[in-house]
């Protein structure tokens, strides 16, 4: 079995039979990014862009949303980075935005559909993000937050192509989009599976409630089972289908969902050694066994049992 790898290389991700799966950061600060480069990971899976938002009670204008991003790209230069436009609401809220009064905030007017009731909001982000990766280097794409229908990802594609944006993707947090997959991928270049909302919405359980946790639980089966129909759309695309929810920071799941066929897995930087460990030390195989026993269990417990049981450690 292969060696665990010293923390300063973590590398691009790959198992044991050198099948790549392309191990990337969730990155929210200039910190976060400069952590990822440290560790020689892929890149960045997930920049969350409301930290630049924040504190903001307007909207920052151009060059300070460029200026902002640019300082978290510079470390990054070089990499992929995908760029989540602004997502607000419900969780996120924002003194910027006024969303008082939204009966079910969950339910509401967050992530993209911000962008119909304020226009220029996601052209301005995007001419922002553009110059911030013209200004560093980076290999910047840009996702969308909060997508239900093919129709808001080709609203979406439009909007970054005419910013000047080589990639644009769209995150699948709804069950719509995961119904939609393959016309998602019509529609743009790439998905990335959001499993906290994803799995807040399949289950129709907040996943701020403590309570409701085991419903929230990514190692629920119709959750993977989401995530498998995902990863053959990509396949039949021949498109990036990953993963940047919390889901991918578990190093047994991780592996399950390589096996599912995710081509990328997106973390915080914290989680990424062992995840890379926990990865080399299986084949593709392995992990396809241990994702095809984990589908067909009928509960979150089980379907965590018959990986273990699939991936027993090798010494
Ligand atoms: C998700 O929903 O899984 C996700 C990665 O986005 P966030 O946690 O920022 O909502
Ligand atoms: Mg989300």
């Amino acid at each position: 079995a292969a060696r665990p790898r010293p923390d300063h290389q973590v590398a691009a991700g790959a198992t044991a039979d050198g099948h790549p799966v392309a191990l990337l950061a969730n990155v929210g600060s200039a910190a976060d990014a400069r952590s990822a480069a440290d560790l020689g990971m892929a890149g960045c899976g997930l920049l969350r862009t409301e930290f630049c938002f924040l504190e903001a009670a307007t909207e920052p204008d151009e060059d300070t949303q460029r200026a902002a991003y640019r300082e978290i790209l510079a470390p990054l230069e070089g990499k992929p980075v995908v760029v989540r436009t602004l997502d607000a609401g419900a969780d996120k809220p924002l003194p910027f935005l006024d969303m008082t009064g939204e009966p079910n905030p969950a339910l509401g007017v967050r992530g993209l559909r911000l962008a119909a009731d304020r226009p220029g909001l996601v052209e301005r982000q995007l001419a922002a993000i553009a110059g911030a990766a013209a200004d560093t280097g980076a290999e910047v794409a840009v996702m969308a937050p909060m997508v239900a229908t093919p129709e808001e990802a080709a609203w979406f594609a439009e909007r970054a192509r005419a910013a000047g944006h080589p990639r644009a993707g769209v995150m699948v947090e709804t069950p719509a989009a995961v119904m939609s997959g393959p016309d998602l991928l019509e529609a743009v270049d790439f998905l990335s599976v959001g499993t906290n909302d994803l799995a807040q919405y399949m289950f129709a359980a907040d996943r701020l409630s403590g309570s409701l946790a085991r419903l929230n639980d990514p190692w629920q089966p119709a959750l993977l089972r989401a995530v498998a129909e995902l990863a053959r759309a990509g396949r039949d695309h021949d498109s990036y289908v990953g993963v940047c929810g919390e889901a991918a920071a578990d190093p047994l799941l991780a592996g399950v969902l390589a096996g599912l066929g995710v081509t990328g897995l997106s973390m915080a930087v914290s989680a990424a050694p062992a995840v890379s460990h926990a990865l080399a030390q299986h084949t593709h195989d392995d992990h396809e066994r241990a994702a095809r026993d984990a589908l067909s269990a009928t509960g979150p417990d089980a379907a965590r049992r018959r990986a273990r049981a699939a991936l027993t450690p090798s010494a």
